[in-house]
This record gives C-alpha cells, structure tokens and sequence, in this order.
C-alpha cells in the first residue's frame, strides 16, 4: 500500500476532492474536519474519518497516532482547512477574525507540529499548504482573509527553509477563485455579489478537482524534487 496522506478540511471543496484524488492514487488517508458524516459519505476505501477542530493540536495528535498504527507514517500532511470573511474590517468582530487566524494559522500550525519533527527525523515527509492569490495580492474587503493568508505563505517558506536540510518538502499552493462554500462564511450580500460577478467576468472560478490534480502532481515528483509553490488560477484571473 501507498503511504499515508493526511487532509485536514475534507469535508468539503478542495480538501474533498483532494481525497477523492489521493484516494484514486492508492493512498490510506486520514480526513479531517467539523463534519464527519461528509467525509464518511464518500466512501473511500483505507480512509480514517474524524470529527476534528484544527485548533485542537492534542486531539490531532492523538489521530495521527492512530493513522500512523494502521498505515505507517504520514507522508503527505495537506493543510487544508480555512475559514473566510469578507467585510470591511469595521463591520468586523472580534470572533471574526479570532476565528479567521485560529483556522487558517494557528489551525496549520497545530497539525504540522503533529507531523513535522517526526518527517525530520525520518528525512523523508511532505507538508503542503493551502495559501491563496490573497496571500500574494490584496484584495477589497479581504484584509483579516489576506493576513491570514500572507501569514501562510510567509510560514510555509520558513518551515521549508528549516525542513529542506531534511530532506522533507514544504509545498506551497495558491488557488485562485474556485467553485466551493467558502463564501458562506461572508455574510454581506453587495459583498457576495461583488465575488460573484469578478467570477463571471473572468469567465468562471476552477473546480475543485482542478486543484486536485495539481496537488497530486506536486506529491507525485521524486522526494528530491520540492515545487515550492504552485499559484493555479482560472486563465483570464488577472491578480
Ligand atoms: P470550503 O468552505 O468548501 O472548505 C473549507 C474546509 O475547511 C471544510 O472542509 C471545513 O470543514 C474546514 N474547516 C473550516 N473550519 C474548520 C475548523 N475549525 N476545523 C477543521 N476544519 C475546518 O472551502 P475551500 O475548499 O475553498 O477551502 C479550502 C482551502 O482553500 C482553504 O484554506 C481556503 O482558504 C483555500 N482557498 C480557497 C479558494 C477558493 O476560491 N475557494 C481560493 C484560494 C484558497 P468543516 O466545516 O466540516 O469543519
């Protein structure tokens, strides 16, 4: 059997089709997220589903110990979860962008130290993050969303820096608009609309197994071959 690939946020968008993907490629998995009957609905084979909080890092912990008694170490950690809302930062609260910071950073944070040292000892191991287009360019009503995912990026270079002496890779990949829910978490409805229209305009957003794909490929190249960031966005995206 394949390695053990790890996917927090598989219940839905991207991290489900990433699943699916690693899964057709023969790979045990460890899936993660709030809902678990999402991911038990899938129905992959070797897949270990989990109702899980990325901001617990014991209870992460504990999963992995579990996966790792079945399938053997975890090669691929995809740290996939994330949480967006788009506003002007006044009409913000507080628990908006706690929340914000506590999925897309602490979150990655949490579950890479549940992986990473041991990926260093071993001097074999992949970390892949999920960042964005908003973690390269700024956006209208996106500045919490756009910290927390300059945050990522800036995190996934510095843990490659101190990984890649290992042998380990620390992968990067940018999505830009992509068909999933991650607009539920925006409550304005000029905002939405905004969203929506940039999407048609440019002739609509990616599907998810579109990342998918991208994803496993970066996996896919030889341990000593790291691409250290893949930015994939509909052709007519200008930034
Ligand atoms: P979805 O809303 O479809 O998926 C988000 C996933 O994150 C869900 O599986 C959700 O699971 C999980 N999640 C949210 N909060 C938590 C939490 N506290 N603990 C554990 N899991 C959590 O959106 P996407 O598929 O689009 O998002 C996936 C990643 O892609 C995110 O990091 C996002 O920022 C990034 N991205 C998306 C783009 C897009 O256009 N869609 C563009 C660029 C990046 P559950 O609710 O069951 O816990």
């Amino acid at each position: 059997m394949k390695p053990l690939v790890a996917i927090t946020g598989a219940s839905s968008g991207i991290g489900a089709a990433a699943a699916r993907a690693f899964s057709e490629a023969g790979h045990p998995l460890l899936l993660t997220a709030r809902r678990v009957e999402l991911m038990e609905e899938m129905g992959l084979p070797d897949a270990i589903c989990r109702a899980h909080d990325v901001v617990d890092a014991e209870g992460y912990r504990r999963l992995v110990d579990e996966a790792e008694t079945r399938y053997g170490p975890v090669d691929l950690l995809v740290n996939n979860a994330g949480f967006m809302v788009l506003e002007e930062f006044a009409a913000l609260s507080p628990e908006d962008w706690r929340q914000q910071f506590e999925v897309n950073c602490i979150g990655l944070l949490n579950t890479t130290s549940a992986v990473l040292p041991a990926m260093i000892e071993r001097g074999t191991g992949t970390i892949m993050n999920i960042g964005s287009t908003a973690g390269r360019t700024m956006y209208p009503n996106h500045t919490v969303y756009n910290g927390t995912k300059y945050a990522v990026h800036a995190m996934t270079e510095g843990l490659r820096r101190e990984a890649a002496p290992a042998n380990v890779r620390v992968i990067l990949i940018s999505p830009g608009f992509v068909l999933t829910d991650l607009l539920t978490g925006t409550r304005a409805e000029t905002i939405k609309e905004g969203y929506h229209a940039y999407r048609d305009e440019i002739g609509g957003a990616l599907d998810p197994r579109e990342i998918a794909r991208a994803m496993l490929f970066a996996y896919e190249q030889p341990q000593h071959l790291c691409i250290w960031e893949m930015v994939v966005t509909p052709t007519r995206q200008l930034v």
